[in-house]
């Protein structure tokens, strides 16, 4: 079945038609602004949501080998996000079906950051990419982290990292420095290469934001003392 509002088209079959008749567009439209001017970037549009309905069919869809059960969906070329439809989401993820928009707003985010950075190697900033699309869906931020950041591209063996302390970073970044935080956390992507040492990319964030990194995280109680 396919519901098509112009801007979203969803992909789902018979038992989510409930929920899909019952979706707050507006909601969805609220996040996809809030992306959107983040990254002050172009429309989107439409994006594809596509439901997906066992492991096998993710495999297939996204070509994602390492499925594990934290991941639950995948923004993909064609502006199309592959997400596990809400009636089987908490069978094959950890997650709860009422975060539903949190995932979806986060994948959407992504997009604009893929449209707004476009060097080469912007995947591999994860923390950064990882950090606002939290931060756009506003999903409840963590209060602190247990130690110093060591790393301003990603954390590759843990994550999970990516995603908490990355978030933690955005929403530092944004109460300090309000409507012009976005800018310098642009600005900072563009200027900056994954293969650049850990301490040139602190130096240049010292140059643009104005502060150490962690000093800026540690003045908003964001580290655990
Ligand atoms: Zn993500």
């Amino acid at each position: 079945m396919i519901k098509n509002n112009g801007k979203f088209i969803i992909k789902f079959e018979e038992q989510d038609k409930k929920f899909v008749e019952k979706l707050n567009w507006k909601k969805l439209d609220k996040g996809y602004h809030k992306a959107k001017e983040f990254f002050e970037g172009e429309d989107i549009s439409p994006i594809k949501i596509c439901f997906i309905y066992s492991p096998e069919e993710f495999l297939f869809f996204t070509g994602w080998l390492k499925l594990e059960k934290w991941v639950v969906a995948c923004a993909r070329n064609n502006n199309t996000i592959y997400i596990f439809a809400p009636s089987v989401v908490e069978k094959y993820t950890i997650h709860k079906n009422i975060h539903f928009y949190f995932t979806l707003l986060h994948e959407i985010s992504h997009f604009f950051y893929r449209q707004a950075i476009t060097s080469k190697d912007f995947a591999k900033f994860s923390l950064w990419n990882e950090g606002i699309a939290e931060y756009i869906a506003n999903r409840k931020k963590p209060q602190n982290i247990d130690s110093h950041l060591s790393t301003l591209i990603e954390f590759r063996d843990e994550p999970v990292m990516n995603y908490k302390a990355g978030h933690l970073l955005i929403d530092c970044i944004m109460n300090e420095f309000g409507s012009t935080g976005n800018k310098k956390i642009i600005q900072f992507l563009k200027e900056t290469d994954s293969n650049w040492t850990q301490k040139e990319l602190f130096f240049k964030f010292e140059e643009i934001f104005g502060m150490n990194a962690n000093i800026l995280i540690e003045l908003q109680g964001g580290i655990k003392k």
